[in-house]
């Protein structure tokens, strides 16, 4: 099944067809308007992908667009940390925007990493 995203764009990107189940994922959480699955390459101990249900390709389209679903990303992020154990010792939250931070997925997702001490990013 194809879905219009915000901007119109009916091309599907891969993290259409795993919200739609058509792609199986390992699901963390998900509510009405958010969608969290554990990253294929996890890069940390705890590493999991949340994403709106709605598709923007990146979150500075996302907080332009709808400053609300952006938060609600946020929370499910926090809740994600919750359910796995790690707000007692802390989390990393990204979101890699277009090529130079290597986004690959132009799905506008927050990368919650954790469960062990992370190293410093941007080497
Ligand atoms: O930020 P970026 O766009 O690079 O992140 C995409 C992420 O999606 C990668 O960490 C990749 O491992 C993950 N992925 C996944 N399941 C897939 C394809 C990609 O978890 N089927």
């Amino acid at each position: 099944m194809s879905h219009a995203d915000a901007d119109g764009d009916a091309a599907d990107t891969l993290f259409e067809k795993i919200i739609a189940g058509e792609i199986p994922a390992d699901v963390v959480y998900q509510d009405a308007s958010t969608f969290a699955f554990r990253d294929i390459r996890p890069q940390a101990k705890v590493h999991v992908l949340v994403v709106p249900k709605t598709r923007y390709r990146n979150v500075g389209e996302l907080a332009a667009a709808d400053p609300q679903l952006l938060s609600e990303v946020v929370a499910t992020a926090r809740k994600v940390a919750e359910l796995e154990g790690i707000v007692e010792s802390g989390y990393r939250v990204v979101f890699n925007t277009d090529s130079d931070a290597g986004q690959t997925v132009f799905h506008v997702h927050a990368h919650v990493l954790g469960g062990e001490p992370l190293g410093l990013f941007g080497a």
